[in-house]
């Protein structure tokens, strides 16, 4: 659907209200909160529009679209973007997203995360290091969802495998594990489902900073139907697409 630059500042604008009430309804930090844009499948023209709003965070799901898109930014708002990728990483992409993204939400093996930091080693010239990075975890048990499998978070019987695997990951040298990335299933059910997934996560990042004695920041939860119940349970990255600009 057709959208002008002043839909798209009220839109932002009241996004952003309602993530400022969520902030201060569980008195946070606002700062600790990023808005990032998700623009997947909306073409260039929508991401110069939110760039020229002021969002700097934008979110892809698929490193060829991303490339195709960042090909089209001059260098000086290539500098000022931040890209996100918020989708599922194949191995034999891991070199191109290395050297796109600011950060990579989603991975979801040891054995990426590996490929991934033998690939900062080699591209050391254009591959900043350490490389930030989350692991994508599936707390919610749905068979849908990419990530390590850990249905329940702390209480599933894998868990002391996971910490390993988390702990090897967090040894990489060339790797920045800054925390964790969860999509909570589409239900109408907050308190049943919603909560519980993200807080599952939490609990999760809290397990392990005990575990692995490291600050692990960084908590990317919530999209547009569920982001101010994620920022209640701590998430620091918002993932907002629909709820932005309509749709897709
Ligand atoms: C598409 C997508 C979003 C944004 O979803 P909306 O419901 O449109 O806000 C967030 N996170 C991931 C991983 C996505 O793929």
């Amino acid at each position: 659907m057709p959208f002008d630059q002043a839909q798209l500042l009220e839109q932002i604008a009241q996004i952003q209200q309602r993530i400022d009430q969520a902030v201060q309804r569980s008195q946070r930090d606002p700062a600790s909160v990023r808005l990032i844009a998700v623009t997947k499948s909306h073409p260039m023209l929508r991401v110069n529009a939110v760039l020229a709003a002021g969002i700097h965070d934008v979110g892809e799901n698929r490193v060829q679209e991303a490339e195709e898109k960042i090909a089209l930014q001059t260098p000086a708002a290539l500098a000022e973007t931040r890209w996100h990728l918020i989708g599922h990483l194949q191995r034999n992409k891991a070199r191109r997203a290395a050297k796109l993204f600011s950060l990579i939400h989603s991975i979801d093996s040891l054995k990426l995360a590996e490929i991934l930091n033998r690939i900062v080693d080699e591209e050391a010239a254009v591959i900043p290091q350490p490389l930030p990075i989350l692991l994508q975890v599936n707390v919610s048990g749905e068979r849908s969802k990419d990530g390590f499998a850990l249905a329940g978070g702390l209480r599933n019987p894998a868990w002391r495998e996971f910490v390993a695997e988390v702990r090897a990951i967090a040894q990489l040298p060339l790797i920045d594990l800054q925390g964790f990335m969860t999509i909570a299933p589409y239900s109408d059910d907050v308190a049943g489902v919603v909560r519980p997934c993200f807080r599952a996560l939490r609990d999760v990042r809290d397990a392990l900073e005990q575990e692995l004695d490291r600050h692990l920041p960084e908590l990317s939860m919530g999209m547009s139907g569920d982001f101010e119940v994620a920022i209640e349970e701590g998430s620091t990255f918002v993932r907002v697409g629909t709820a932005l600009f309509g749709a897709r």
